[in-house]
């Protein structure tokens, strides 16, 4: 108890310098090549420097090659703090990548990439997603060193790139450099509730698609003379989202967002001006799909019905697959890593955090994947991707608690 209170001291001392840090991190945003952003090289400089004040034990990089970015490279960051075994490791996975601001002007109470503090919150792209959590488990080693405490086991950190596209360069790279071990335990801290009381342990199965029509160019006036692949396009994702509703409606309660969700979301730019009649359309859907569904299925109702509006229509329609991900095992209630983060939320925010699924998407499912529990935790508001992200500073500070403290737990003998 007397080690708890320390640490939430030490903590709390640091309030300032973890904002600061995060204002840092804001300013330099990692945007990923495929929406024409440099990568997470500049930002993965950034946060070296301030992981060589920590102290940690050793710090790795499994950097992935990248020709579509300047750097040539995507940066993977390992950060060791040894513990007094070093069997079954703690991890903490935070993503360095970020999305892009979205329309700029939406942004009304920060600019995206400014790092804008106010009362409680710092505002910018990347502060929520993934920013808060990379802090947070910075600063919990920071205190653990400064205070001299060695954790149950080593904390590892790991700063991966590429998150938001599928983390093929990212955690998938790092996975594949065999730097996890079976009977590790991990925490991704990058989905939650604002209340800190959500621990996510199953997720959905992803589909992303991409359907390109083709039909003809024309004059505005002279519909006739050419084939109008927007309105085409439209049909085909008004068809696809009606299709996929109706077919796979059921809902199952253990989810945050109970149903099965099929939406429309990339719109490329078509012609630049009014009075041409497209020639091409390319819409995406990003589908997030119950795991008592399989997705192969549904990919293949996706893929007869745009096969089917080809046939009918003049055009030429193509789909492409960008992610397909079926629900990966879920993590067991009573596994070690969810008793321990049970009883840190506890210590820390004197709650009793509950276990459920959400849409999915994050590192975690990879982990699942192999065989290696992987859990979900943070709290945020849920503002991820938005105009106008925040952070809160009091679940910065909080959340780090948590990280620092489950470290030096054990789960009792039984
Ligand atoms: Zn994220």
């Amino acid at each position: 108890m007397e080690t708890q209170q320390a640490i939430f001291n030490q903590i709390d001392m640091f309030k300032q310098e973890m904002v600061d840090v995060l204002k840092q991190l804001i300013h330099v945003s990692a945007i990923g090549p495929e929406s024409s952003g440099e990568g997470e090289t500049q930002k993965a400089d950034v946060l070296m420097k301030i992981l060589s004040h920590v102290g940690f034990d050793g710090i790795e990089r499994y950097d992935a090659v990248d020709s579509r970015v300047p750097s040539g490279k995507r940066p993977n960051i390992v950060a060791y703090y040894q513990g007094e075994t070093d069997a079954n490791r703690l991890w903490i996975v935070s993503h360095l990548d970020v999305v892009p601001s979205g329309e700029e002007t939406l942004w009304k109470i920060a600019r995206p990439f400014e790092a804008t503090v106010k009362d409680d919150c710092v505002f910018g792209r990347g502060s929520e997603d993934n920013g808060q959590s990379l802090v947070a488990s910075v600063f919990a080693i920071k205190a653990l060193k400064d205070l001299n405490i060695k954790p149950k086991r080593t904390i590892a950190l790991a700063f991966v790139s590429d998150e938001e596209q599928g983390s093929a360069m990212g955690i998938q790279h790092l996975i594949g450099k065999g730097v996890f071990r079976k009977g590790d335990l991990v925490l991704v801290p990058d989905g939650g509730s604002p209340t800190g009381d959500f621990i996510e342990i199953i997720e959905k199965s992803i589909l992303w698609f991409k359907v390109t029509t083709v039909g003809k160019q024309t004059h505005g006036s002279l519909p006739n003379k050419g084939l109008n692949a927007h309105r085409i396009g439209m049909q085909v994702a008004l068809a696809l989202d009606e299709m996929l509703h109706a077919k796979y409606g059921k809902k199952d309660y253990y989810f945050t967002e109970p149903l099965s969700t099929f939406e429309p979301t990339k719109k490329e730019k078509n012609v630049d001006a009014v009075n041409i009649i497209p020639g091409e359309d390319v819409f995406y859907f990003d589908c997030r799909i119950l795991p008592n569904y399989d997705v192969e299925k549904v990919w293949g109702d996706i893929k007869s019905l745009v096969a089917d509006f080809e046939a009918k229509t003049e055009a030429k329609i193509t789909i492409e697959l960008l992610q397909k991900q079926a629900t990966p095992p879920f993590v067991d209630g009573n596994s070690e890593v969810v008793s321990l983060l049970k009883l840190a939320i506890k210590r820390v925010r004197g709650l009793e955090a509950k276990v459920g699924g959400i849409g999915g998407g994050t590192c975690a499912a990879f982990f699942r994947k192999i065989g290696i529990p992987a859990v979900v935790w943070s709290t945020i508001d849920e503002v991820a991707h938005q105009p106008d992200e925040y952070a809160r500073i009091s679940n910065l500070v909080e959340d780090a608690k948590v990280f620092a403290l489950l470290s030096t737990l054990q789960r009792e003998s039984r």
